[in-house]
């Protein structure tokens, strides 16, 4: 039977302002639990009348980063949660927490595959924690990752992420934006096409692991065009977040 994980207290130590739609809460924990890059918290909120609303965020942060996790959250016009954190919590606030929880959508640098990441909007999240720790030991193993966002200002971790594609030239990376207007975007446009997969597979040389996370339809696609590329399916891995959309 699997262990039953109890609901800890953590401490809104920072927030971060992302984009215009995503913020970053940094917590502090008495005794912040392992996790494995890819993992995600519960989340409890309790209105005053002993109303409950739970949900799951990713941790975006690495598990070197000590004593603390961070969850990225993208506001949800007409949600429950997401306005709660964008609008209400503050630092110093606390929040009760239950994880870290899942297994296979897991990575960890001990791995020796090459790996491919496949990221629609906030499904960024999980995958950044993987090239965070990646990083953060230092590991050598060739990594793509492909984001789907729909304008420049959606872009999630963008500097972060620039900056490692410059630095380490295992890592390939390429946004594309859905939505953007801006003629001066001399990035990708449109959603993720079997082209794009096919430069990420030629540049990991090998079969990689492959990590797909965004909405039901980004991840159906995706994963599709991997299938369709010849990964084999066992070596795909999908995490969704929430209703159909990019
Ligand atoms: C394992 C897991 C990890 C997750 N990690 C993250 C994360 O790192 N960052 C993050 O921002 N979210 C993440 N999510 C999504 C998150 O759990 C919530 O679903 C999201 O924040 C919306 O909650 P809400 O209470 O604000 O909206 P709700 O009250 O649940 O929904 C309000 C309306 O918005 C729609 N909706 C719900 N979710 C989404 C969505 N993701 N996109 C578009 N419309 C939506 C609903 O259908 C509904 O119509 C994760 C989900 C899972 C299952």
């Amino acid at each position: 039977m699997q262990k039953r994980i109890s609901w800890q207290k953590a401490i809104v130590e920072k927030i971060i302002d992302e984009t215009p739609r995503a913020k970053t809460y940094r917590l502090r924990f008495d005794d912040r639990p392992a996790f494995r890059s890819g993992q995600h918290y519960d989340v409890r909120l309790t209105a005053p009348d002993g109303y409950q609303a739970q949900r799951s965020y990713s941790i975006a942060s690495a598990p070197e980063l000590e004593g603390v996790i961070e969850l990225t959250i993208e506001m949800i016009e007409n949600g429950e949660v997401s306005p709660f954190f964008h609008e209400v919590v503050q630092v110093g606030d606390e929040i009760e927490m239950r994880g870290p929880i899942g297994g296979p959508f897991t990575w960890a640098s001990s791995g020796n595959r090459p790996l491919l990441l496949l990221a629609g909007g906030s499904g960024i999240v999980p995958l950044m924690s993987m090239l965070r720790h990646r990083s953060a030991t230092g590991s050598s193993v060739r990594a793509a990752l492909i984001y789907s966002a729909r304008t420049e200002n959606d872009v999630i971790f963008r500097d972060e992420i620039t900056t490692f594609h410059k630095q380490d030239p295992k890592l390939h990376s390429a946004i594309t934006l859905t939505r953007e207007t801006n003629p001066d975007w001399t990035g990708e446009r449109g959603r993720v096409r079997s082209q794009l997969i096919e430069d990420a597979l030629a540049f990991l040389k090998e079969t990689p692991q492959v990590f797909a996370c965004g909405s039901d339809g980004f991840v159906e696609t995706v994963a599709s065009l991997a299938l369709a590329a010849g990964v084999p399916f066992q070596s795909i891995r999908t995490e969704r977040f929430g209703p159909p959309g990019s």
